[in-house]
């Protein structure tokens, strides 16, 4: 049975104008990409989708374009209230009628966006999740036109012990209430089970009628690479000065205490670096926030409290100093990258510590066995994709289930400069030698401890403890320290060795390790650097911004006087740059040079508000 509902107010009329027409006039764009005609057609025709997409790929105007071709306001369900601002603001800049509604507003001007919706003067509007929890907000959108509902972030549905949770689980109450106004439900996350939980939840499983468009999760302009890591902070600046140069981009650490030294560290440096971390003060938090948002070439040192939702286009470099607990985190963090398809790094420092501690956390964590079982699974395919010789994305889309990609995707470190291997079984047994002698004596030691005696190193602890008598004393005088630690590290990874819960960090035989000792089990190893690796050979001018890798010299030129025009008219109007223009259309009117306001209307993200606004100042700017 269906409400009665109160007389709406008559829709307003909507310009016979088609989805094509509309990406071409306010986005300035020329066509669709992969599947966003086909969800937009389904939406138009009032059918319900559910679109899983990476990062970048343009789930936006899968709910924009609908909302300015049907009648009526397209509603956004967002969790993310701190972005909401920034959202419409970009939207206005284009000529659309957006507005919001959540609980950072004064009651005005929650007011004066009601009066809007209620006239029919807004295309699209914003609302947080637990606004639909409040009776007044359902009747103001009955007695409004709603044209379609979008569900952002749609996997907040899923997760367990996610903020949002309950209020999303609520949301199924659109479709009991409007079974007529269709409903786009969207996400970036990949797994299976993600996707089937929303489904079920949200009620757009195929048997309902809701089509599912499931793009490929392949970010092509993301360079994976994995490093060993040897000093992390003096890599990351490395990678900083001689490939991202001027360029924005988000560090990520575990702890708080090494986010705010490497903030400082970088800062020191003279890179412009912020931290970003749940222990600093809420205001301090999201200042830094809207400054990485709205100034360029800011460096966002962050633990993953940061990101989610964080729609800044021209992200160049994500870089990880620690190791991330799971493939689907390390996918989610990296893809805040190049979310405008501009060559982008992903780079993670990795080393043995990381693998001690986060066994080690495993181990000592709450809940169950099956709970352990479940992160140590995740930790697992984590260390995979770090230790591979294969290439580093085809193992990151197999682990969503996407195969059937080429062999080799020619930009990750792996594809770039094909790592050696060697085999590694006697070190291994050596090892693993030496924690069975240890344990025969009732001793077990962490990984410093076992390469010293390996090495043959008679330390003070060394003699003290009675370990030069050992037989295995000196066995691996081969092989170097920062070798035996890239052994360690690997045997760890392979599980062939395991990581004792008593908080120390000390090493144990694990079911697996048996196999080695008997000679019945290989063990494969990726040779590790001599120095810590240099970046693989790319094609990018060394001491560059990515942005402008391989443009010329005279358009290089240009792009900056470009950006520099871009910095201050943001900082007028107080939108972040790249509301005004993305990089990638600055570099194309860097190229191209057009002289005229109708050549200019041709460049890719220039639409008619655009060009009117910024037009004439942009042409002069570029011309002075
Ligand atoms: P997502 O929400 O999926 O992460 P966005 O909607 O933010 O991605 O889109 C990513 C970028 O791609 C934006 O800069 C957007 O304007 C641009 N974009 C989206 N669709 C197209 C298209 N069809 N042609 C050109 N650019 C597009
Ligand atoms: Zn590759």
């Amino acid at each position: 049975m269906r409400p009665a509902r109160p007389a709406r107010r008559p829709a307003p009329p909507t310009p016979a104008t088609t989805p094509l027409e509309v990406l071409r006039t306010v986005f300035g764009y020329e066509s669709f990409r992969g599947d966003q005609a086909e969800i937009i057609d389904t939406v138009v025709a009032g059918g319900d989708a559910l679109v899983l997409m990476p990062t970048g790929a343009g789930k936006s105007l899968c709910y924009q374009v609908p909302a300015l071709v049907r009648a009526g306001t397209g509603v956004v369900v967002s969790p993310l209230i701190a972005l909401m601002q920034d959202q419409v603001d970009a939207l206005s800049v284009l000529g659309v009628r957006a507005g919001f509604l959540n609980s950072t507003q004064e009651w005005a001007q929650r007011r004066a966006v009601e009066e809007a919706f209620l006239a029919g003067e807004l295309d699209l509007l914003y609302l947080a999740p637990e606004r639909l929890r409040v009776p007044a907000t359902l009747e103001l959108l009955e007695q409004g036109h709603v044209a379609l509902f979008a569900i952002d972030e749609a996997h907040c549905v899923s997760q367990w012990g996610h903020d949002f949770r309950p209020d999303y689980l609520q949301l199924s109450l659109l479709h009991e209430r409007w079974p007529d106004v269709p409903r786009i439900a969207l996400t970036a996350t990949a797994t299976a089970t993600t996707h089937r939980e929303i489904a079920e939840r949200l009620e757009l499983t195929e048997a309902t009628g809701a089509r599912h468009f499931v793009a490929s999760f392949d970010r092509p302009n993301i360079q994976y690479r994995i490093v060993p890591k040897a000093s992390p902070r003096t890599q990351l600046l490395e990678l900083l000065r001689t490939e991202h140069a001027g360029d924005a981009g988000i560090v990520y650490c575990l702890s708080r205490a090494s986010v705010e030294q490497t903030a400082t560290f970088l800062s020191e440096q003279g890179i412009p670096a912020l931290p970003y971390h749940a222990g600093l003060d809420r205001r301090v938090r999201a200042a830094n926030q809207a400054r990485f948002l709205r100034e360029d070439g800011l460096v966002m040192v962050a633990t993953i409290a940061f990101g989610m939702g964080i729609d800044k286009p021209d992200v160049r470099f994500v870089a990880h100093l620690d190791l991330p607990k799971s493939v689907e985190g390390y996918y989610q963090e990296t893809g805040r990258a190049g979310r405008d398809g501009l060559p982008s790094t992903a780079w993670l420092a990795y080393g043995l510590q990381d693998v001690v501690q986060q066994r080690r956390m495993i181990d000592t964590s709450d809940g169950d066995a099956a709970h352990r079982r479940r992160l140590s699974a995740h930790l697992d395919a984590m260390l995979a994709l770090c230790e591979t010789v294969e290439c580093r994305r085809r193992q990151l889309l197999a682990y969503f289930g996407q195969t059937g990609e080429a062999e080799r995707c020619g930009n990750c470190d792996t594809c770039l400069t094909a790592p050696e291997t060697w085999d590694g079984t006697v070190a291994a047994q050596k090892l693993l030698s030496t924690v069975v002698r240890l344990e025969q004596r009732g001793q077990r030691y962490g990984a410093g401890h076992l390469v010293d005696i390996l090495r043959g190193n008679a330390t003070a602890r060394v003699t003290q403890l009675g370990h030069t008598d050992l037989s295995v004393f000196g066995v691996g005088s081969d092989l170097t320290d920062t070798e035996w630690r890239g052994v360690v590290r690997q045997v760890l990874a392979q599980g062939l060795l395991g990581v004792d819960g008593d908080g120390y960090g000390t090493l144990r035989l694990t079911e697996q390790s048996a196999a080695v000792l008997t000679g019945d089990r290989t063990v494969a190893l990726r040779r590790e650097a001599p120095k810590p690796a240099r970046a693989p050979r790319s094609t990018r001018k060394a001491g560059a911004a990515a942005a402008v890798a391989d443009l010329g010299t005279d358009a290089t030129a240009v792009f900056e006087r470009l950006r520099a025009w871009r910095a201050g008219t943001a900082k007028e109007q107080g939108v972040p740059a790249y509301v005004v223009f993305h990089d990638a259309t600055l570099r194309e009117i860097a190229t191209r040079l057009p002289t005229t306001l109708e050549e200019l209307g041709t460049v890719t993200g220039v639409g008619v508000s655009k060009r009117e606004r910024y037009g004439p100042q942009l042409l002069e700017a570029l011309h002075a």
